[in-house]
């Protein structure tokens, strides 16, 4: 990041202190990629909470965005960008289901993927859109829409992380995953779901179940009427 850009988020120096522990924390918690690491040592996550949140931007935890939804805990979205990329080349084209504030969306960016986002709450699609525009990230791609229906116009994926819960993984997800691509989601009832990680060849999908999250529910729409931009 370019110190431009330090002094238009303001709390330079200091914040890149909190990151750096931050980042030293998510290694001691089982964060190995060095690609994901220096993201979460790149991306101003102070930047993607409320102001009177600034201070805690930096700790190991899920925070309140508004409109009862929350900024992941940054060891859960490091563990799903480490899932979804693993093993594979970088995916080139990356598809995120629950825009929320964006930080998600700026580490997968951060890592030169281009990501199409969707969020369906209005309020929170514009002001992720406005905050990554702001911040310079140029393939990111912001939709308002009813993710559990993916971006068929822009499918297949060679990745997919859904980062609500659900107890299931969309039938239009899985339609819309390359062959050998990686769709990453919270799964299970609300209050005991596991992270999931699908691999799809071919028809088949190979399934892993991991660590126990707590995600907000991911919200199908009753009237879909397909992405607005
Ligand atoms: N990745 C986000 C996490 C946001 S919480 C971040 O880093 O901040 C999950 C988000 O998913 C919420 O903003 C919620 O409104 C959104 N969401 C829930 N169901 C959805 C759906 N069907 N389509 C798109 N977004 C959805």
């Amino acid at each position: 990041m370019s110190l431009l850009h330090h002094h238009v988020l303001g709390r330079g120096m200091a914040s890149d202190r909190s990151r750096a522990r931050l980042v030293k924390e998510l290694k001691r918690e089982g964060i190995i990629h060095s690609d994901v690491l220096e993201a979460i040592g790149t991306v101003p996550r102070h930047a993607f909470v409320d102001e009177a949140l600034t201070s805690r931007a930096y700790d190991n935890t899920a925070l309140p965005i508004g409109h009862g939804q929350t900024i992941s805990q940054p060891y859960v979205v490091a563990l799903m960008t480490e899932l979804l990329i693993a093993e594979s080349d970088l995916p080139k084209y990356v598809l995120e289901v629950g825009t929320g504030s964006g930080y998600q969306t700026a580490v997968l960016a951060e890592l030169g993927m281009t990501v199409y986002t969707v969020e369906r709450l209005e309020p929170l699609y514009q002001q992720a859109r406005q905050r990554l525009r702001a911040m310079g990230y140029q393939k990111v791609r912001c939709r308002l829409s009813d993710g559990s229906w993916g971006l068929p116009d822009y499918a297949p994926f060679e990745a997919i992380m859904v980062t609500a819960g659900g107890a299931e993984v969309p039938q239009a997800l899985k339609e819309q995953l390359s062959d050998g691509g990686r769709l990453v989601m919270p799964v299970g009832p609300q209050g005991s779901q596991r992270l999931v990680v699908l691999t799809r060849r071919g028809d088949v999908f190979e399934e892993e179940q991991l660590d126990w999250v707590t995600f907000v529910p991911l919200v199908r729409d009753e009237n879909h009427n397909g992405a607005k931009t």
